[in-house]
């Protein structure tokens, strides 16, 4: 148990999973070090959790990290993808690779992807819960959500406008928390004339993230391929 840890601004939410409410027994990253590369950055965000939660996502966000990969590479064959702990998966787990493979299918030069939906929305959820608890000090284990997956290649220029334009509204993230600390920042730079959540960047060209104030929307770009918006009613 690491309850006195400063995980919130809030310590009371330590005792609670942050993604299932049961009493915290660990802790786990967001994002996942699945989705970065070594060296790790230093100072990874840490939320406190359950071991069964702790658990649960291994396999899925293992799956969910290599298909990104491959899907970028637009192949499950391991000589061919270019990152490095993807191919040493695909190597070690001939299953997942087959899965994979089977999941990646060309049609006259146009590349299909089969993923298994529910995996890619449980690992997402976990992530945009995660980053939610982290950010803005809430827990909204029992908030329904949906879930947006786009190509990042695929979307136009408005979209993109649209999706990485930073939030700026009225409200401000929970006293203390890194949310708040992400906008006096912003507000210390003398960039901005509202208040704003800024996009964090957890690791270039891996994973970056970004909460709106009042918590709402969460979005997240992995490996600079996948754009992923979850709107949770608070
Ligand atoms: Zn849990």
């Amino acid at each position: 148990m690491k309850q006195d840890k400063k995980y919130y601004g809030d310590t009371r939410l330590n005792h609670f999973c942050a993604f299932c409410s049961c009493p915290t027994e660990t802790e786990d990253h967001v994002p996942s070090k699945c989705f970065l590369d070594k060296p790790h950055p230093q100072d990874l965000p840490v939320i406190p959790c359950c071991c069964k939660c702790n658990n649960d996502f291994s396999l899925d966000e293992e799956y969910v990290s290599c298909m990104i990969d491959c899907m970028k590479a637009g192949t499950a064959s391991p000589t061919l993808v270019e990152r490095e702990k993807t191919r040493k998966s695909l190597l070690h787990n001939p299953k997942l690779q087959e899965r994979i493979s089977s999941q990646i299918r060309d049609f006259g030069g146009v590349l299909l992807y089969d993923i298994e939906k529910e995996r890619f929305e449980k690992v997402f959820r976990k992530l945009a819960f995660g980053h939610l608890a982290y950010e803005n000090d809430t827990l909204a284990w029992n908030s329904p959500y949906s879930i947006d997956i786009h190509l990042l290649s695929e979307m136009s220029d408005s979209q993109r406008n649209d999706f990485f334009r930073p939030y700026r509204g009225e409200l401000l993230p929970e006293v203390c928390s890194h949310g708040l600390e992400h906008v006096m920042l912003c507000w210390e730079d003398g960039h901005l004339d509202s208040c704003i959540s800024p996009w964090i960047p957890i690791q270039e060209g891996r994973y970056r993230y970004c909460v709106s104030p009042n918590g709402n929307i969460v979005k997240f770009v992995i490996a600079e391929f996948l754009a992923v918006e979850v709107n949770i009613e608070m």
